[in-house]
């Protein structure tokens, strides 16, 4: 749905499964840029999993929709999901932009880990000057984490890169894939909607080679 909104949050992720890290980073972000609405996209083929197991598009939907339903600033897009190819954030942004219009201020949220090799990324410096980029950290992160050539990518980005502390980023993916395998509750890590949902599709029961399993993540 497209709505007139001053700023606008992209939460870029998997989510396979969404938990409640993301949901507070959204929030988090939300309430510290000003956000009008956070438009959570799901990845349809993240380009650096390519050849790696990754959850079903249209389950990852269907969790992030469960997940967010209650919040009314929360909404999720199906333009990656839809698209044909490899899911490239610069895509997303220009999609956005053309639907958002050229007055909205664009803020792309996502896991400080996910932008360790942003420099590599298909027109990495055009995605800085279409939006502002916040990376969310897990408890104990610093800058000093990132590679050397992202420091100084961010060095040279500073007024549109931002670091959001977020303790509840405690919750990972990977952890919930590895619990609901192990059969060891992933209660109060996600929405309820969404521990029903992983539970009566059977989503995570299979094992995977260890090394598939990493770069999955
Ligand atoms: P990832 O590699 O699966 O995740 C790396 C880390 O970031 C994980 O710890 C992950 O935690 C965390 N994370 C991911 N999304 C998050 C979010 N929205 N909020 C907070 N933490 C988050 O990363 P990914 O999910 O595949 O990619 C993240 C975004 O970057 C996606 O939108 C993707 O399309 C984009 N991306 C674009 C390019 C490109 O255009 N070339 C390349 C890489 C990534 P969890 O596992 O718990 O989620």
């Amino acid at each position: 749905m497209t709505r007139k909104v001053k700023a606008l949050g992209i939460m870029g992720g998997t989510f396979d499964p969404i938990h409640y890290g993301h949901l507070v980073t959204a929030e988090g972000a939300r309430c510290t840029f000003g956000l009008s609405q956070v438009l959570f996209v799901p990845s349809g083929r993240p380009p650096h999993k390519e050849g790696a197991q990754v959850t079903d598009a249209e389950h990852r939907y269907m969790m992030t929709v469960l997940a967010t339903l209650t919040n009314p600033y929360f909404e999720v897009s199906r333009t990656e999901i839809d698209r044909v190819g490899v899911s490239y954030t610069i895509d997303t942004l220009r999609i956005l932009r053309e639907q958002y219009g050229p007055d909205v201020e664009l803020f792309f949220i996502t896991g400080a880990d996910a932008i360790f090799d942003i420099v590599s990324w298909k027109d990495s410096s055009r995605c800085l000057e279409m939006a502002h980029f916040v990376a969310a950290t897990r408890p104990g992160f610093s800058l000093e984490h990132l590679p050397e050539a992202t420091r100084q990518w961010v060095a040279g980005h500073k007024e549109r890169f931002h670091i959001l502390q977020v303790p509840a980023m405690a919750i990972s993916s990977t952890e919930i894939r590895e619990r609901v395998r192990e059969g060891v509750s992933i209660r109060y890590l996600v929405p309820e909607p969404v521990e029903h949902y992983i539970r009566r599709q059977g989503l995570y029961k299979q094992t995977l080679p260890p090394s598939q399993e990493n770069s999955a993540n």
